[in-house]
């Protein structure tokens, strides 16, 4: 069993799934890092999150147009968390509250992990991480425009790194699948969450379970599939509770 951390042992399978997305330019990061404490030893996690959250990369130096607001970057994780919940990126509600999944969106996934609110933000026990930390805007049909993707290019990686304890890994959607499972990824997104067994049995550290998004706009494809709400709700449910107990 490998004990790679994840991010970097998916980065180029990641890459390969997202080229055009993923490609950022390492010496226009590096300036903008700069001035933060760069080494080879392990990162350390508060150290971390305290530059995540400081962080304006978007903002002062983006690879395509700035974000249209100040970066909110949302982000919840502690060394003993073993559960990680790894989805897109804030939509309006959470960029307002700073809150991960505070809309119905979220209700939805505590309702399929069968977590109250108070587990569900408990930091010491679930890691939130999604791959982009900042709400991106709307694109021009008043969608949410997809993760920067000058986030998971600058720190997932390195956050990962620093939670080795995590276990299992949700990965919602498709970046956070292109990220999680890099080559391993099905053809479509059904194709890979119908796959879900032998994903989440695979040799890898930490396991990933692909998940659609819990969004309203997914009701057609939770009816249409209804072997998620049968097979595999009741073992993520099973899964979720050891993690966090
Ligand atoms: S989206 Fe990520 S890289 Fe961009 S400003 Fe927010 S935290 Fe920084």
């Amino acid at each position: 069993m490998t004990t790679e951390p994840l991010g970097r042992a998916n980065a180029w399978a990641w890459r390969a799934a997202f080229p055009s997305w993923f490609a950022i330019s390492s010496a226009r990061r590096s300036a903008y890092l700069g001035s933060m404490k760069q080494d080879a030893s392990p990162p350390n996690l508060d150290t971390l999150l305290a530059e995540i959250r400081a962080c304006r990369l978007c903002l002062e130096a983006p690879l395509t147009r700035p974000l249209p607001h100040e970066p909110r970057p949302v982000v919840q994780a502690a060394g003993s968390a073993r559960l990680c919940i790894c989805g897109q990126a804030p939509g309006t509600r959470v960029h307002a509250t700073g809150l991960p999944f505070n809309d119905p969106s979220g209700d939805r996934l505590r309702d399929w992990l069968e977590l109250d609110r108070e587990t569900f933000y408990d930091e010491s026990r679930v890691a939130i991480i999604p791959m982009g930390f900042c709400f991106p805007g709307h694109d021009a049909k008043g969608g949410d425009l997809p993760p920067r993707r000058e986030c998971a290019a600058t720190w997932h990686d390195r956050l990962f790194q620093a939670l080795p304890g995590i276990e299992l890994v949700l990965a919602i959607g498709q970046y956070a699948q292109a990220y999680h499972l890099g080559a391993a990824r099905r053809r479509t997104l059904t194709e890979t969450v119908a796959d879900w067994r032998t994903i989440m049995s695979a040799d890898r550290h930490p396991r990933v379970l692909p998940l659609p998004h819990p969004s309203w706009r997914n009701n057609t494809w939770l009816r249409r599939n209804a072997w998620f709400e049968a097979e595999l709700l009741p073992v993520l449910r099973e899964e979720v509770a050891l993690l966090v107990e």
